[in-house]
């Protein structure tokens, strides 16, 4: 890399200690910052409209050759506006300026120009002000538009681009090996930086463009891919076949094929002499816990403690409850680690921890992770692992013994994404559902159909189920939250009065959603109000009836994950969606819904009406945050480079050879920590 990259902006001309600061507010620190600071838009001159059909409140290019300056008035002092008159050949335009000698000087009568802004003004009269002024004899006529804040402007910047590129004196070193650049069709990065920023027509923008969004991508793919086979070192817990036989016999049910398979996958990978790194995708209800479940007893066989980890208590409860289930019987003793323990208790259990009285611990993430000591750990299982990052899972594996990691996900992500996501872990996938499952009949309404929907829920209360009304609460605040209560209160007041109406939500502190739960649970209450919370897999098999308030307002892959709380007993199952968006898109989406139970066709369904949006929202993925590149558009290019990461590691696997250099720093600098060599 070109050591003028790393010189701090300051050591540009024209950018003193205050300017850094402002610079620094832009996220720009280095003079590479500033050369990967793209433009968020072009404003192209080359594509004007007639001045006679120049929008209203919306800026655009129009083309006019100037034909007559009028003399300057001087407002007040502070004030003086000039104007002057240009016509494209069939209607005049008014161009007015202010406080702007100099810009208006250097404009010459006769000359053609390019005008960017917004035209106000009726059918007659037509007016642009203090627009953007292009003089097409220069040659330039497409201008970048760059993310601004207060203290600088776009000229600033840009002539501050020039600088850098002045500075790097035209040489910027390359980074793709040279067979890259060729088999792919990518220009050089010189190329690309100079005219992603000085783009001389938009084909060449686009080719700037698409090489910086490869450079990103591949480095993304590459960066996945090391972590991966990083993790390929040596394991502390080597383990050996051994029989399961007695949890299969034990379970009250016929494992799946896919369940099976994915377990035996799992016990292979425990008995190489790397540490597994596994992913478990499956729809909801596919039975993932059976599988860890079947995970812990092989450890155990093997003399190895399992921990499992959930993001919150009650899942990590019910974990519990469940794997106990399954393997105290066949005397494997279970530990159930929260934060509601008296701290005296919460010790002692570590110390039998410690001193390797239990085969499993189950606790939230901050509990298991931080500070409890196992004697003899050998598998680490974390469930909903993709609110987690890369990051994370990669420092889990610097722990301890390296023991082996099996994550349990109940997002489907379309394939692409999940390369992405997941590009350093295996798959498993569970695309098999147990026996017997009923589809959950699914209902779009109109909220003019709310009291039948309720008598519906109501009869199903009658026969002894129970039943989930979801409202979304898309900030969490108080406001949000306010509505939220007065809702329950309404239904237990009004539509279902006589019924026990429990109430949930993310604000509740931990021991009183724990006590919310176990009410539902134990049938205490009939009825349980919620915000999305209970989205992740709580289990109560008594309850068959879900309706979900404003349900336009989710995304399809989340809507399926509610729906799937119900459906999990022996009856059959209901969920209402009730929407007053009638638009036709919001019909087709939730026709969707209806029409499929199926979570990758839903998630593919999503992906293309919505966008990646959904599964990168509010980055619950973990990747490192991209400048350039957008997983929705640029699908393709994504494509590419994973195949091209493929072929790059095939030839240099650990990515030592000179050729590299240059993306390896890239890929650090992705994954802000250094990839050790090994
Ligand atoms: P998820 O994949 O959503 O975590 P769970 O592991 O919670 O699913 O399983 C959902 C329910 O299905 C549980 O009650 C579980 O006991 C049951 N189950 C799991 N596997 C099977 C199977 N092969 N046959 C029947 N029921 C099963
Ligand atoms: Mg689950």
């Amino acid at each position: 890399m070109n050591t003028e990259l790393l010189k701090p902006v300051s050591s540009l001309k024209g950018i003193g200690p205050k300017k850094s600061e402002y610079y620094k507010k832009l996220g720009i620190e280095t003079v590479y910052d500033l050369l990967y600071h793209f433009p968020r838009r072009y404003i192209d001159f080359n594509d004007p409209v007639p001045i006679a059909d120049a929008p209203r409140d919306e800026p655009c290019v129009i083309k006019a050759t100037l034909v007559k300056k009028l003399s300057a008035a001087v407002v007040r002092s502070g004030l003086s506006i000039f104007k002057a008159v240009l016509t494209d050949g069939e209607s005049d335009i008014t161009l007015v300026m202010y406080n702007n000698k100099f810009g208006f000087d250097v404009l010459a009568v006769g000359h053609e120009y390019c005008l960017y802004g917004k035209v106000t003004g009726d059918l007659i009269r037509k007016e642009i002000s203090s627009p953007l002024i292009l003089d097409l004899s220069k040659g330039e006529s497409v201008e970048p538009v760059y993310l601004m804040t207060d203290g600088l402007n776009q000229f600033a910047l840009r002539q501050a681009v020039r600088n850098a590129l002045v500075l790097l004196g035209g040489f910027i070193y390359e980074p793709l090996p040279k067979w890259v650049m060729k088999d792919y069709g990518l220009c050089s990065l010189s190329y690309a930086l100079e005219n992603i920023h000085f783009p001389k027509d938009m084909n060449t923008c686009a080719n700037a463009k698409n090489r910086l969004v490869f450079d990103e991508l591949l480095t993304l793919s590459l960066g996945m891919r090391l972590l991966k086979s990083r993790s390929r070192e040596q394991s502390g817990c080597v383990m050996s076949e051994a029989d399961i036989s007695a949890f299969y016999s034990s379970l009250p049910f016929e494992l799946t094929g896919a369940q099976k398979r994915a377990i035996g996958e799992v016990t292979a990978d425990m008995c190489k002499q790397s540490p597994m790194n596994r992913l478990v995708q499956g729809d909801v209800g596919s039975g993932k816990t059976a599988v860890a479940a079947g995970a812990a007893y092989f450890a155990y066989l093997n003399g190895f403690q399992t921990a499992m980890m959930a993001p919150t208590e009650i899942l990590a409860t019910q974990h519990y409850e469940t794997l106990s289930g399954f393997l105290e019987p066949l005397g494997v003793k279970c530990a159930l680690l929260t934060g509601s323990l008296t701290p005296k208790k919460k010790a002692a259990l570590k110390e039998q921890i410690a001193a390797g009285e239990y085969g499993v611990v189950v606790g939230t993430h901050a509990l298991v992770q931080n500070s409890t000591r196992f004697k003899k750990l050998g598998l680490v299982i974390t469930d909903e692992q993709h609110r987690f990052g890369v990051r994370q899972r990669a420092a889990l594996s610097d722990k301890g013994e390296n023991p082996h990691k099996l994550v349990m996900s109940a997002t489907p992500i379309p394939r692409t994404l999940a390369l992405m996501i997941y590009g350093d872990l295996d798959l498993s996938i569970l695309d098999e559902m147990p026996k017997g499952r009923k589809k959950i009949e699914t209902y779009a309404v109109t909220g003019k159909l709310r009291e039948r929907a309720f008598g519906f829920v109501k009869g199903e209360l009658d026969k002894g189920r129970q039943a989930y009304v979801v409202c979304p609460m898309i900030e969490e605040s108080d406001s949000e939250l306010i509505s939220v209560k007065k809702y329950a209160q309404e239904l237990s007041e009004g539509s279902f009065a006589g019924y026990n109406v429990g109430l949930l939500h993310g604000k509740l502190p931990p021991d009183k959603k724990e006590k919310v739960m176990r009410d539902f649970k134990d049938k205490k209450t009939d009825i349980l109000v919620s915000t999305t919370v209970i989205e992740v897999g709580v289990d109560v098999p008594n309850a068959t009836c879900m309706v979900i308030e404003n349900a336009d307002r989710f995304g399809l892959s989340q809507l399926h994950q509610l729906r799937g709380r119900v459906g999990r007993g022996e009856y059959s199952s209901y969920c209402i969606l009730i929407t007053d968006n009638v638009s036709e898109e919001s019909r087709n989406r939730l026709k969707i819904m209806s029409k499929t139970s199926d979570g990758f066709v839903i998630s593919e369904e999503d992906l293309k009406m919505r966008g990646p949006g959904d599964f990168f929202g509010a980055r619950q993925h973990g990747l490192p945050k991209m400048k350039i590149a957008d997983m929705s558009e640029n699908i393709d290019i994504l494509r590419q480079a994973q195949l091209c990461a493929e072929e790059i590691l095939r030839r240099d696997e650990k990515l030592t050879a000179p050729e590299n250099k240059g993306l390896r720093e890239l890929i650090d600098k992705l994954l802000e920590e250094k990839l050790s060599e090994n």
